[in-house]
Parts: C-alpha cells; structure tokens; sequence
C-alpha cells in the first residue's frame, strides 16, 4: 500500500476492525517512511489466501497451523494464549494484504518480526525450526540484529 503522503511503498497496519456490519474492513495505517497516518477500506470478501512454499507447493493458509506453531516455540515461556492467538491474526491481516499468493517465507518473516518482541526464546526457537530460515546465514543474520535490539 502505497503512502498518500510521501508515496512511499511501505507502509504498516496499525488497527484494521470491521465497519458497515462485517462487509468492510477499516484498516489505519502507518507511513513507514514519514509516520504518516491513513486509512483504508477494503471488502471483506472471504479470497482464498495460498501460500506457496519454497519447494513450489502450494496449500491453502491455516492460521490454527500457524498458531500451533508458534504455541509450540512458546512452551514453558511467559506468553499467553491470547498473545498467540493476537499473533496469528495480525500475522494473517498482514499477509492477506500482500495475497492471493503468499510465499511461506513472507509469512515466517512476519511470525518472527512479532514474536521477537514478545519472547526472545520463543523467537529463536521458532527461527531454528522455521524451514524457509534454516540457511545458516540467515539464523546468524538473525541472531546479529537480535544481539543489536538488546543492546539497545
Ligand atoms: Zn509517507
């Protein structure tokens, strides 16, 4: 979604809730960019949401799956239900947007950026078991920019 403003690409939803009895979602957003605050209304037809995975199949998006997931990298860590289950949503608000078709990395990406601010175990579990992230690289990228966030 493009910035009304400073025609920037990227652009975060910040609170998108249901308008006119369910058939529209109001979604605000903000300018990555400039901090520019809009809003958006999109018709909530139920569009099929696929996720494409780095092996080129192809399935339908579970958010339970999803969720199942993260529960799983948050064992025994003080992060509540309603947390994950807020999770899978804004995880699927997000990816919806960039729909049909989703690549399954895009999704983890998305899983990581907000579990690492609600537990850094959990978020380095769930990065050490994501498929699309077991390059090396890409887990010692990881661990760099999360060394950076603590420090700051
Ligand atoms: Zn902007």
């Amino acid at each position: 979604m493009r910035c009304p403003k400073c025609l920037a690409d990227d652009t975060k939803v910040i609170d998108s809730r249901e308008a006119e009895e369910g058939t529209t979602i109001r979604r605000r957003r903000s300018c990555v960019a400039c901090t520019h605050r809009f809003t958006t209304y999109e018709r909530a037809e139920e569009v099929p949401l696929t996720v494409v995975k780095s092996n080129g199949q192809r399935e339908p998006f579970d958010r339970s799956k999803l969720v199942a997931g993260v529960t799983a990298a948050c064992k025994g860590r003080p992060v509540t239900t309603e947390q994950i289950d807020h999770l899978g949503e804004a995880v699927e608000d997000e990816v919806r947007l960039q729909g049909p078709e989703v690549p399954a990395q895009l999704i983890g990406v998305e899983v990581l950026d907000r579990l690492r601010r609600l537990d850094e175990v959990a978020y380095l579990r769930f990065a050490s078991v994501y498929k699309g992230f077991d390059a090396a690289a890409d887990f010692q990228r990881e661990l760099v920019l999360l060394k950076k966030l603590q420090e700051s």
